[in-house]
């Protein structure tokens, strides 16, 4: 292959999550050659698709699977409910570091982050948020403590060879959603309904899959040399937030 050959060919590093399924359904239907890369393969087989198993904290696992890549989507990440410290720490950290040694290995030109409202979240309201908005000082646990430190990793690797940026979604819903909405229904069905935090009137921020792949589509479309999208942050989200 020549570089040039393989212009449009992407990974999606969590391409068997719910998000990644989701972008590789995008990124085929915009003509990308699309590949996924996740420790599990939980959906059925698809021949459009090279499906490559290993772990993201291993630099030989990714450096193989990356050959000829032109474009890296990170959608890789333990599910928030976790609370384990070490876990969070060695994917989002150090797997993080891994990738971005790969892509420079193996001289792939974008990597596109999914990063996370949260990281500037201090426990305090935040309406019309921008993407100038400090880091958290005050992460509420080790989930958002680490996708700020993914996100602040994936940043500063923008360079000439290698440009980078990141979108933060809060809440998504959607086609293949197991963790959100669902949480919500279990709850509903099983009459858990009575209970009130404030007054009704918080508000929370959720964003329908699509526009988050989107999104992501046009943030590594946008990302070449000189523009503004490299080393940037996006935030992400439908018009208006939802009360909750
Ligand atoms: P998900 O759990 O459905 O998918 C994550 C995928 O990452 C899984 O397929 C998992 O197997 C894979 N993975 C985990 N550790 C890995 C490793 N070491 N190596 C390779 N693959 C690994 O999660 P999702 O909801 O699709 O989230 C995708 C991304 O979006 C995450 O980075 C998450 O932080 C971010 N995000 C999600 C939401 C949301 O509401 N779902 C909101 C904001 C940000």
């Amino acid at each position: 292959h020549t570089r040039s050959s393989c212009k449009q060919k992407c990974m999606v590093v969590g391409g068997s999550g719910f998000l990644g399924r989701n972008l590789v359904d995008d990124l085929l239907t915009n003509g990308y050659t699309v590949s996924v890369f996740d420790v599990r393969e939980t959906n059925p087989p698809d021949d459009r698709i090279s499906f490559f198993e290993g772990d993201m904290c291993n630099l030989s696992d990714l450096s193989t699977a990356l050959e000829d890549c032109e474009i890296v989507f990170h959608c890789a990440s333990p599910p928030p409910s976790l609370g384990n410290r070490d876990l969070f720490y060695r994917v989002n950290v150090t797997g993080t570091h891994t990738l971005v040694e790969a892509c420079k290995l193996t001289r792939v030109r974008k990597l596109v982050l999914t990063s996370s409202a949260s990281v500037v979240y201090n426990g305090v309201d935040l309406k019309a948020g921008n993407e100038q908005l400090p880091y958290t000082t005050s992460p509420i646990d080790y989930y958002t403590q680490t996708k700020a430190l993914q996100e602040q990793i994936v940043l500063n690797a923008n360079s000439q060879e290698l440009m980078t940026c990141a979108i933060r979604p809060h809440g998504i819903f959607g086609p293949g959603d197991q963790q959100c909405i669902p949480g919500i229904i279990a709850a509903a069905r099983a009459g858990k309904t009575k209970y009130k935090i404030g007054d009704g009137s918080n508000l929370v921020d959720f964003t329908y899959v699509r526009n988050v792949t989107y999104g992501m589509v046009l943030a590594a479309e946008s990302l070449r040399a000189g523009s503004q999208s490299c080393g940037s942050v996006y935030n992400i989200t439908n018009d208006s937030p939802i009360p909750f």
